[in-house]
């Protein structure tokens, strides 16, 4: 297997254990090692200054990180990190981190705690949950995290104590992509901007919204002068800046403009039509539902002239299939989510790009390639997180009937939370388990969220700050940061699979813990130990790695364990070629024309096919079966669309407090353009107010030409109220508070498009 032979390579250089010196070409080693002295190390591990986990490499001296960089074992990364994740020690370093388990001496939310050892603070918790199942049944308490291993860990700590509501952060961010994905494809699949020659964008913006292979290679892409980025977005947002074409179109409004390509593709018979044959179905419902969205018709809700359409449908056309219309990620969404990233999903399948170069694919997971190769090729893991199946009903219905009944289970809908505990319905909700999730920051309508939280009997946070949510704690649990802990081995697969490891760089700061340590010692106290089939790190990744001490051994030296497989494309020839000549048995899944088209014959949609007719939606959605123009109004009576998005420095409502990231970007003056300041008699910036039915914020003005004259525009995350938080409480504005809890149809989104008026402080 290619990686023993690297790891062969690897250990050439490498004197003792993960901590030896290593000097990477281009790496800290390189650049640094003259002037400092000491015990010098160098450790490779996984970014957590974001979720986009980029593989990183850390440089310690006599124990202290002294540098973070990107791993260039991981090719795509090279050295690069971003500005958050090499500001990852000035969180490890914070005087202003959470260091003990402290418990509520106050009234709730009243800031009044008393430090507490560990053994109190988990015997307390243990004691309380007990009580809480015993008393309402384990239902009645909630778990949140964001996605990741925190998440796949706190989920299967849910299901031993055997409640069915966990909650991810989905519903606040990609949940519309995730459903229109499953709906569409059965999964969700990626985008190989390395080969496409044409993109058209709606809004991801990956100069903010970071994630560096994605970042990097969309930065090759747009610097080609023989390639074209077309943006449409309300702001003139980084990625705007770098596009061939920017249009500011109206906010809320991309559904439209997809249903005209649409239309005129289908019009002019400018589409892949072996394609839809083979491979999908629904076609015909399509054609009915984009008989009336004609480029004429899209101008007035786009703002974007009908001849734009037919020019920008043509030059897609031309390039397909080396050709993607991205559907995001992005930060602003509306009632329409679903049918907007469904009717996106759509114009690809058209220009027949899918398991194309240029185009999109599905994940090469090991399972795959081991299948498609008729051999073992790349080790295969256990899951180290066991989540038995709960049959309580959820408390917000998701994955089971009603307006959530294609939610998944999983995910949950965030913004049902705060109803149903003020009522609770439909049962009793006592309880919240949240590790580094921050719902008054990060979820709609903050107020009533408090209020809600006010209610419950008990309350655990483990987060490294005392954030606006762990205010309203009963026990603050410190977590390690992720340079203090070791965790398991985690999955990615583009083209081809590989893993990745976190790694500790230095020994815990204070007190804190992760929250393997936490949730292991919880289950043991509870009486579920036996729920896992490891005590402690080094079982639990013997366990997942099958006990193959090569892998873990790569992964400790390395970060991450990459295998010499070929790219796999199973509707391109040569890609196919490659891989048979590499693996010869996998020559009997070939078709008449070379290809594995059997794959895209065997999806895990309920046809097995690619559905741009979806039955079970429609039953369930009259309507929403197939894309069609709805639910386009963002401002609901308002004259302005407050839209907001992330910053290339901070991190949802993450970072905002971290030293070096707070000097880059310590406020968020609300962007609006010269002639809706003029009208509203606003100098640069000056203080006004933004009013809607739910809330009435004040904010300072950021005027530039870079945005619509109906729309506003607010980075995330800003606006804190704890006190705890020194440096960025009381600083710009939250624009959560002015968002309502209703979301959106189908897919349960957090809307966040939402209309304001504005008033002159
Ligand atoms: S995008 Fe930046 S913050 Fe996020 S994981 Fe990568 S380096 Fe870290």
């Amino acid at each position: 297997m290619a990686y023993f032979q690297a790891r062969r390579d690897f250990l050439k250089v490498v004197t003792t254990g993960a901590s030896a010196t290593v000097l990477i070409p281009g790496s800290l080693g390189a650049l640094g090692n003259v002037a400092l002295k000491g015990e010098d190390k160098f450790i490779r591990s996984i970014c957590e200054m974001c979720s986009s986990r980029c593989p990183m490499e850390a440089r310690v001296i006599n124990g202290k990180t002294v540098l973070l960089q990107g791993n260039a074992f991981a090719k795509e990364m090279g050295t690069s990190l971003c500005a958050r994740g090499v500001a990852g020690a000035s969180q490890l370093y914070d005087t202003q981190r959470l260091v003990v388990p402290l418990i509520r001496a106050g009234k709730r939310g009243e800031n009044k705690w008393r430090e507490a050892s560990w053994d109190e603070a988990l015997s307390l918790i243990s004691t309380k949950l007990s009580a809480l199942k015993e008393r309402y049944g384990a239902r009645s308490v909630l778990f949140s995290a964001k996605t990741g291993e925190q998440y796949d860990l706190l989920r299967s700590f849910a299901s031993a104590f055997g409640s069915p509501n966990v909650f991810s952060h989905w519903s606040s961010c990609p949940i519309a992509i995730e459903s229109a994905f499953e709906h569409t494809f059965g999964e969700k699949l990626h985008r190989d901007f390395e080969n496409a020659t044409y993109i058209l964008n709606f809004g991801h913006n990956l100069f903010e919204g970071l994630d560096i292979p994605l970042t990097k290679a969309m930065a090759h892409f747009s610097a080609n002068p023989s390639k074209k980025l077309v943006v449409l977005d309300p702001r003139f947002s980084v990625i705007a800046s770098k596009a061939n074409e920017w249009h500011p179109i109206k906010a809320g409004s991309d559904l439209a403009f997809v249903l005209a390509l649409l239309h005129v593709w289908i019009r002019d018979g400018k589409y892949d039509k072996k394609f839809i044959e083979q491979y999908t179905i629904g076609f015909d419902k399509l054609v009915d539902s984009v008989k009336e969205t004609t480029p004429q018709w899209q101008q007035s809700l786009t703002g974007i002239d009908a001849k734009v359409v037919e020019r920008i449908a043509a030059e897609i056309y031309e390039a397909a299939p080396r050709c993607i219309i991205d559907w995001g990620h992005k930060a602003t969404t509306t009632k329409a989510e679903y049918q907007r990233t469904r009717a996106i999903l759509m114009a690809n399948i058209l220009m027949g790009n899918v398991e194309k170069e240029g185009g999109i694919y599905f994940a090469k997971t090991a399972e795959r390639i081991n299948t498609l190769a008729k051999e073992m090729i790349v080790p295969e893991l256990n899951d180290p997180y066991p989540r038995p199946r709960i049959h309580e009903p959820r408390m917000d219905g998701a994955g089971e009937g009603g307006k959530h009944r294609f939610v998944s289970r999983s995910h949950g809908v965030l913004t049902a939370i705060p109803e149903a505990i003020l009522s609770q319905t439909p049962y009793e909700i006592k309880g919240w388990f949240l590790t580094r999730h921050n719902p008054l920051i990060t979820v709609a309508h903050p107020q009533k969220m408090k209020e809600a939280m006010d209610q419950l009997e008990f309350i655990v946070v483990n987060d490294i700050y005392l954030s606006d949510t762990a205010m309203m704690a009963d026990v603050v649990l410190p977590e390690s940061t992720y340079l203090e802990r070791d965790e398991g081995i985690s999955k990615s697969a583009f083209k081809t699979p590989s893993y990745a490891m976190r790694n500790r760089i230095v020994e815990p700061m204070h007190q804190n813990r992760s929250l393997i340590e936490i949730i292991r010692d919880l289950a043991e106290r509870m009486g579920f130990g036996s729920h896992y089939a490891w005590k402690n790190i080094p079982e639990l990744r013997a366990y997942q790695a099958k006990g193959n001490a090569e892998l873990l051994q790569t992964l400790l030296m390395r970060g991450v364990a990459s295998f010499d497989v070929p790219p796999l494309l199973a509707l391109q020839s040569s890609s196919v070629e490659s891989f048979c000549e590499r693996y010869p048995k996998s020559s009997g899944w070939r078709d008449s024309q070379g290809l594995f088209s059997h794959f895209l014959n065997h999806l895990k949609t309920p046809s097995g096919k690619i559905e741009m007719y979806c039955d079970e939606v429609e039953r369930a959605f009259s309507g929403y079966g197939v894309p069609r123009a709805v639910d386009m109004d963002v401002t609901q009576g308002f004259a302005y669309v407050l839209t907001s998005g992330k910053s290339a420095v901070h991190t949802n409502g993450h970072t905002q407090n971290v030293p070096y990231l707070h000097m880059l970007l310590s406020d968020n003056p609300i962007w609006m353009n010269p002639l809706t300041a003029k009208a509203h008699g606003l100098k640069q910036g000056d203080t006004f107010y933004l009013q809607n039915d739910i809330s009435k914020e004040k904010a300072t003005v950021f005027i530039t030409e870079g945005i619509r004259p109906d729309t506003l525009f607010a980075y995330m995350g800003f606006g804190r109220d704890t006190p705890q938080l020194k440096r960025t409480h009381g600083k710009g504005t939250n624009a959560s508070k002015l968002l309502s809890l209703e979301s959106a149809t189908l897919c349960g989104a957090m809307i966040t498009n939402v209309g304001v008026n504005i008033i002159k402080a």
